[in-house]
Order: structure tokens, then sequence, then C-alpha cells
């Protein structure tokens, strides 16, 4: 999203920290069972996945060599409505051929980051990739890209914290919280 100046304000609790913490843990016990006595690559999509990454590799079981990793990515095109076309920011540190490779990304809306990152990856000749995301948008999808770790399917409706922002704002809060339009109440 892009700065801005801000007319949402903070709506009610779609997912509480308890919520979170414990779906974040049945996600990780998934992927120690999948990866067990594996390396694999856990690579963030900065800047949304940044705390949702840091609480899942810390249940990830010792069994599994766990490696970390970021990319940034920002798509072309006005921020309301995704391209699907993606420009790499800032590309991983190491090389990812033969390797296992999860993408960890905050929300999957239309699909098209996603498709368009595991396309890329793939195209690097690692030796699996698998995708995760915490939150899923069904009713905007508009490209297949298949999820194999989800935390939570959601409305379509716009949500901010536990890393996810508006204009820059609340990625810092531990909730998800709905957003809504500001009225007549000062602005936040
Ligand atoms: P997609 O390519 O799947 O349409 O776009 C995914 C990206 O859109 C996410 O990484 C996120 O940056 C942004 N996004 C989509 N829905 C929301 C939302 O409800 N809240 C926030 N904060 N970002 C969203």
């Amino acid at each position: 999203m892009g700065e801005g100046k801000c007319d949402l304000r903070l709506g009610k609790i779609l997912l509480d920290r308890g919520e979170i913490a414990r779906r974040v843990s049945e996600i990780a016990d998934e992927i120690t069972r999948t990866y067990s006595g594996q390396e694999i690559i856990v690579t963030g999509v900065l800047k949304g996945a940044v705390i949702f990454m840091t609480d899942l590799v810390r249940q990830i079981g010792s069994e599994v060599d766990v490696r970390m990793d970021f990319m940034a990515v920002s798509s072309y095109g006005n921020s309301s409505t995704s391209s699907g076309v993606v420009k790499i920011v800032k590309d991983m540190d190491a090389s990812i051929e033969g390797k296992n490779v999860l993408i960890v990304e905050d929300i999957m809306d239309t699909g098209l980051t996603l498709s368009y990152l595991s396309g890329i990856m793939t195209a690097r000749e690692p030796k699996s990739v698998r995708t995760c995301v915490l939150l899923e948008k069904p009713e905007r999808k508009r490209v297949e890209s298949k999820i194999a770790y989800r935390g939570f399917v959601i409305p379509d409706e716009f949500v901010v914290g536990y890393g996810l922002d508006y204009a820059g704002r609340w990625r810092n809060l531990p909730d998800i919280w709905r957003v809504e339009e500001e009225r007549n109440g000062p602005r936040v």
C-alpha cells in the first residue's frame, strides 16, 4: 500500500492473538511433520509476513533444519487493484537450486502475487516450492495458486495488524482487525 492520508480507522477484531497463536502452532506442527530430517528455506515476503514468519519458525521442531531468507516485492500499477505484475525489490540472498523452499506470505487476495512468486521460484529449480499464507480471501481470487499451509479463510474485508498494514500503519498490532471508513470521528 502507498503512503497517504489515513482515512480508515480500526473497526472490530476479526482474529485475536490467542486464535492466531493456536493456528500458527498447528501449521508449524504440520511443517515439522512434512520436512522432518530435511532442510527448508523459509522465505518471507517483506514486510507483511515478518511477524507471522517469526512466530512460525520458532514453533518448527528442531528435527527440521530451518534457514530464513526474505524477498521484497512491489506490484506495478495502483495499490488498490493488483496488476499481477510484481517487481522484485529485494531478492533472496542464497541460491535455492536443489533446496526445499517455503514461501511465507501474509495474505492471498487475488492470488496474483503468490502465483508470480512461485513461478519465479520454480524456474530456479529448487527441490520443492510450497506456500504458506496466514489469510486467504477466496472471494477475490483471480488465479489459482496452490496453498500448502493456510491459517484462516476470511471474508472480503480489509484487515490490518499482525504484520498487515494500511499506509504503513498498524503492522505492530497483536490482533487482526477489520478497518472501517472514518466518518465523523477524529482521524487516527
Ligand atoms: P494479491 O496479489 O494476492 O492480490 O495481493 C496480496 C497482497 O495484497 C498482500 O501481500 C497485501 O500486501 C495486500 N492485501 C490484500 N488484502 C489485504 C488486506 O485485507 N489487508 C492488508 N493490509 N493488505 C492486503
